[in-house]
């Protein structure tokens, strides 16, 4: 990192917020580096909305230190952090055209007429609104507002990016539409974004590194593919898409791998090291269990029966009983045999890296 760039890097460190007894945000600490896309992932309540606000500058902490670089921030206003901000239900003002709106903060700023319109030009060519500069906030659609607000947001050059689900009111096509957008203007700005969703796929698809959430604390934080390959407890993996949870006792144990006992069954696991004896949680997502035909093996197999199935296009989604483990979802893009039957017998197996274990929470 250079000079420049560790001062414009964000960092929290302890941050809470109290509200009477219960707290909304619990001793999270973080770095943001320059020109990351960074999301924070939670259920509902999980204290995003107020995480970011508190970088904002429109909620106080009630413990814990904010700072851009060296520069400590915790008790500036918001207009003097100059972060730019798309916030749920943050309106354009409806009785200004497009390019007054995107003019505003530069007014505010009291900046000269010649560098106004050569910003709000820019800003808005940098989110393809510029033909409808004139309109008024009435005449544009949903995704156009969401374009005009993120301009008005960039147009006096902030040090970083706020959003708090701006795509949430927007139907699932132009959601998807605007998410490539959104990552594409990333791209080329290369500013940094703190990004807010409830939606995993949303956090997956468009960002350089996650945060979770859970209770107003910070569970994990990680890039995409090592959050949802890695999970490292119980909840994250759950909450990162569908997983299949397997409890057993460790039987015998090297320096990079273990086997473990489930039920009646003996399974084997590489790439961890585990104490013998000890109970492990492991998490096993269904696309990475095979269904296996008669003469095919596998690290691990498990004889069970199909319990009930679902054609889903693209895949087929079996849930498949273990005796003494339970039902596993197996999803498997491929079925060449004949249309599967529920309560027939069904051989699945999965290689050694394909569980991990995991913190029970
Ligand atoms: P999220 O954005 O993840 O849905 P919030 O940050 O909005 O979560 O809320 C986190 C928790 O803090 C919730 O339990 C919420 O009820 C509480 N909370 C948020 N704002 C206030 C407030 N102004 N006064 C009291 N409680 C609040
Ligand atoms: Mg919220």
């Amino acid at each position: 990192m250079t000079t420049a760039d560790a001062a414009r890097t964000l960092s929290l460190a302890g941050v809470s917020k109290q509200y009477g007894p219960s707290l909304a945000v619990s001793d999270v600490s973080l770095v943001v580096e320059p020109g990351r896309f960074l999301t924070l992932l939670g259920p509902s309540g999980s204290g995003k909305t107020t995480l970011l606000m508190m970088i904002a500058g429109f909620v106080a902490p009630s413990q814990g230190e904010i700072r851009l670089g060296a520069m400590p921030i915790g008790h500036l206003p918001p207009e003097r952090r100059n972060f730019g901000m798309v916030f749920q239900g943050y309106a354009l003002f409806p009785h200004m055209t497009v390019a007054e709106n995107v003019a505003f903060p530069l007014k505010v700023r009291r900046r000269p007429k010649a560098e106004m319109a050569a910003s709000v030009r820019q800003a808005l060519d940098s989110v393809q609104l510029s033909a409808l500069a004139g309109r008024m906030p009435r005449q544009l659609s949903g995704g156009q507002q969401q374009r005009a607000a993120l301009a008005r947001a960039l147009v006096f050059k902030p040090h970083l990016l706020l959003l708090d689900e701006p795509l949430s009111a927007l139907d699932k096509n132009l959601r998807a539409d605007m998410q490539a957008e959104l990552k594409h203007l990333h791209e080329r700005i290369g500013l940094t974004f703190i990004y807010v969703t409830h939606d995993q796929q949303e956090a997956l698809s468009m960002s350089d590194e996650i945060a979770i959430l859970r209770d107003g604390r910070l569970v994990q934080q990680a890039a995409p593919q090592a959050l949802y390959e890695r999970p490292a407890t119980r909840f994250v993996a759950g909450f990162l898409g569908r997983s299949n949870f397997l409890q057993g006792v460790v039987v015998s144990a090297g320096p990079d791998g273990f086997a473990y006992r489930c039920g009646d069954h003996g399974l084997r696991h590489d790439g961890d090291a585990a104490a013998s004896g000890a109970a492990v949680l492991m998490t096993l997502r269904p696309e990475k269990i095979r269904v296996l035909g008669a003469d095919e093996s596998a690290i691990n197999r498990l004889d069970g029966v199909i319990a009930g199935w679902t054609y889903l296009g693209d895949a087929y989604q079996f849930t498949v009983d273990v005796a003494g483990i339970g039902p596993l979802t197996v999803s498997t893009p491929t079925w060449r045999r004949a249309t599967p039957e529920t309560g027939s017998p069904i051989a699945i197996g999965w290689d050694g890296d394909a569980a991990v274990p995991v913190l029970p929470d």
